[in-house]
């Protein structure tokens, strides 16, 4: 009521009066606080003052994007900046150009499924810094691949991409035939791949060095192998079924056979044409 009088009356003696009477009855105003909120870059709570306290990034809408268009699969070890976002390969070449990033830095990205691996043994990454992830060689920043070793320095450019080798059950996790089915190849022998699974950072870069093209064949071996498994199991399954229905239909024709000898064996031993006629009805 009161503040619908005072917007009618533009008077400030009669407002000012108003809010004394306001304040005496709901005490002083609260002098506003900043609000926190969770930096969308360092994830800290910071106050909502424009910039984070933690890692200074600033919360506008221009300065968002621009992280965002920096994010990437790529993520660099840095205990000063241990919750900063991963960063895109473009990015990434920028640091080590810029020599933020050394040979000695620890990273991780597409080219090392993710594990964490030192950027001279990481591929495509340490040809950027002039050696040869596999065999350390120096090689020119931009080459293809090794002069020494044939190493590929190809690598998964899109952002979107993070390089993760598939997932297969562990052992204690689900039936052993599943296990079986989705268990890596076993050590072919003269394929010196056994340990790629087992010991990633190890095996990685000689794994890798054979090239790009060694991995995804025997990825699509052991696909195919999986598939032709499934294919028996599927197989096997609809023959079962096919001789459970057999069965049965073995054991209808036989109780059908036998109710018939019996009344044949009841009619032949007496009464009349009725009973077999009814028995012959009751029968189909
Ligand atoms: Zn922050
Ligand atoms: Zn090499």
């Amino acid at each position: 009521m009161t503040i619908s009088h005072t917007a009618q009356e533009p008077d400030s003696g009669v407002r000012a009066e108003v809010m004394a009477h306001a304040r005496a009855i709901a005490g002083e105003p609260p002098t506003p606080k900043l609000r926190s909120l969770v930096c969308p870059y360092c994830g800290a709570v910071t106050p909502d003052s424009g910039r984070c306290e933690k890692c200074a990034g600033r919360f506008d809408p221009l300065s968002r994007q621009a992280t965002q268009n920096q994010m990437g699969p790529w993520e660099i070890r840095d205990e000063r900046v241990p919750f900063r976002p991963g960063c895109s390969f473009a990015t990434l070449v920028r640091l080590i150009e810029q020599g933020a990033v050394r040979g000695e830095t620890v990273l991780r990205g597409p080219s090392t499924r993710q594990f964490w691996t030192q950027a001279k043994h990481t591929p495509g990454v340490a040809n950027r810094l002039g050696v040869c992830h596999n065999c350390q060689a120096p090689v020119k920043p931009d080459a293809f691949s090794c002069p020494s070793c044939e190493a590929s320095f190809e690598v998964e450019r899109d952002r979107q991409h993070m390089g993760l080798g598939p997932a297969r059950p562990l052992p204690g996790q689900g039936l052993p035939e599943v296990l079986a089915l989705h268990a890596e190849p076993a050590s072919v022998p003269g394929h010196g791949e056994i340990a790629s699974s087992t010991i990633p950072i190890a095996a990685s870069s000689p794994a890798k060095a054979q090239g790009a093209s060694v991995t995804p064949v025997s990825d699509e071996e052991s696909r195919k192998r999986v598939e032709d498994a499934l294919r028996l199991v599927r197989f096997w399954r609809a023959r079962a079924d096919h001789d459970r229905k057999n069965a049965w239909a073995i054991i209808i024709i036989s109780s059908l056979i036998s109710i018939g000898a019996l009344s044949y064996v009841v009619l032949g031993s007496g009464s009349g044409g009725k009973t077999a006629s009814e028995t012959g009805d009751a029968v189909e």
